[in-house]
């Protein structure tokens, strides 16, 4: 057993949104390069299969905050904010005494009753933010009062997260969220990183050309292609619409990634002066720091951009943790871990008992290289927005093991706020990862396969 620290250990909890693991060097990105994020992982430990419960901004920051899935915390999709009544770990630690603070992207909702709670300070930017001269809403009554910030966003919510510790007070631990808005579409990168990758092809994922067929019709109908729904917005130029559908795919991908990859470039660096600041004030030993995402991202996957589906590029959330009082550096761990995990981790590292509500369970023992008996060995995931006008993907259920995903498209709105009316008939699809890691093969109808149908479905209901 290691020894427990003399001091109560400090948090920094840096997440960014649709970072998929495949963009990341620690992971074995094919595509660019995260020296920076690359320390994190090889101080601590990376973990291999992180997963959310519902891969959708708001959705995700709630079953983080509060540990329990959406179902519970009601903020099912896009348009359900986050009751800020309900019992997260901010205010858990924050009634323990430590200081908490949150900056940068927050997506659960704005004004008195959605505004961040359980923080000593925060800043945070309205809805989906700007990435140039952002306005944040800061600290302060009724919701908090706005104001337009001059500079890049990733950099601002550095600066206000470095002044916060620099102002802090040192006798007492912190937990602090370093919340980036990149890099989320539009991907508007920061000046000086728009010359990367200007004179290079990257590399083309094995899926980009996928072609849907023997799979659940909730693939083909997905208005989330490169070559069919991507903008001029997104793009910033002129698509030529007049390629083949094949070139014009492999086209699209080149300027999408680029821009992609180039945000995420401004988060490498600005998670370095973060690890900097830590190493000169001498507090890199007595805090645990995280690098995660609310989600995965199809980066040309399936021929497609943006998230939501259980598929593995989506589901998967990067997840590395640096914590040299408990962790070996370069560690990989392969156990199941979850979003809702994340906020009994935080109240174990400040034993704080976790309350009976949260459904996530604390993995700090997998730090240390223990996994607990009767660690899970598979997990529910919950997809509610239903044929929304943005990117029409169809509501799921599923049930992942190590081995296999199984999913249910039950193609009902269910009336949620975000959802759309129109029913979809149901349909089910069965993935063996072992043999068909890019889920291209549905095995659902495969008579080989219906033991296993059977006991998937079992434990589906089950969990
Ligand atoms: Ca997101």
């Amino acid at each position: 057993m290691t020894k427990p620290p003399l001091t109560p250990p400090n948090i920094i909890f840096i997440m960014a949104d649709d970072h998929a693991a495949h963009a990341m060097g620690c992971y074995g990105s094919r595509i660019n390069k995260t020296p920076n994020l690359d320390r994190i992982a090889n101080g601590g430990v990376r973990f291999d299969n992180c997963f959310c419960t519902n891969s959708i901004c708001t959705p995700s920051r709630a079953a983080i905050l509060t540990g329990t899935y959406n179902h519970i915390n009601g903020a099912t999709t896009l348009s359900t904010p986050l009751d800020n009544r309900l019992t997260t770990y901010p205010k858990l630690l924050q009634a323990a005494g430590y200081q908490t603070a949150i900056f940068g992207k927050w997506h659960l909702g704005e004004g008195p009753e959605h505004c961040p709670t359980g923080f000593d300070d925060w800043a945070v930017l309205p809805g989906q933010g700007r990435y140039h001269n952002p306005e944040f809403i800061f600290n302060g009554p009724n919701g908090g009062t706005r104001q337009t910030c001059r500079g890049y966003v990733t950099d601002l919510i550095t600066d206000m997260s470095l002044n916060w510790l620099d102002k802090r007070d040192a006798s007492r631990p912190f937990c602090m969220m370093v919340h980036h808005k990149a890099p989320h579409r539009p991907w508007y990168p920061d000046e000086k990183h728009a010359h990367l990758y200007l004179n290079e092809d990257i590399p083309e994922p094995p899926t980009l050309h996928d072609d849907y067929v023997g799979r659940a019709a909730a693939a083909r109908e997905a208005k989330m292609r490169l070559d069919k729904n991507m903008t001029v917005t997104d793009l910033k130029c002129e698509i030529p619409h007049e390629l083949p559908e094949r070139e014009l795919r492999s086209w699209v991908y080149q300027k999408y990634i680029k821009e992609y990859l180039r945000v995420i470039a401004s988060i490498d660096d600005n998670v370095g002066r973060l690890l900097d600041f830590l190493d000169e004030h001498n507090l890199a030993e007595n805090t645990m720091v995280i690098y995660t995402s609310d989600q995965g991202f199809f980066l040309g996957d399936h021929g497609w951009y943006d998230k939501r589906f259980m598929y593995e590029e989506s589901l998967r959330m990067p997840f590395i943790l640096r914590y040299p009082a408990m962790a070996k550096p370069g560690s990989v761990n392969a156990d199941m871990i979850l979003n809702v995990d994340f906020a009994p981790l935080f109240l174990d590292l400040a034993r704080i008992a976790t309350p009976p509500e949260m459904q996530g369970h604390s993995f700090l023992s997998l730090l240390r290289g223990e996994t607990p008996s009767g660690w899970r060995q598979s997990m529910y995931y919950r997809y509610w927005m239903h044929g929304d006008s943005c990117h029409n993907v169809h509501a799921h259920y599923g049930v992942r093991t190590h081995r296999y995903k199984l999913i249910h498209y039950y193609g009902d709105g269910l009336g949620l706020p975000g959802t759309s009316t129109t029913l979809t008939p149901p349909e089910w699809e069965l993935f063996d990862l072992d043999k068909d890691p890019c889920e291209l093969n549905n095995c659902y109808h495969n008579p080989a396969y219906a033991t296993v149908v059977q006991e998937l479905k079992a434990e589906l209901t089950r969990l």
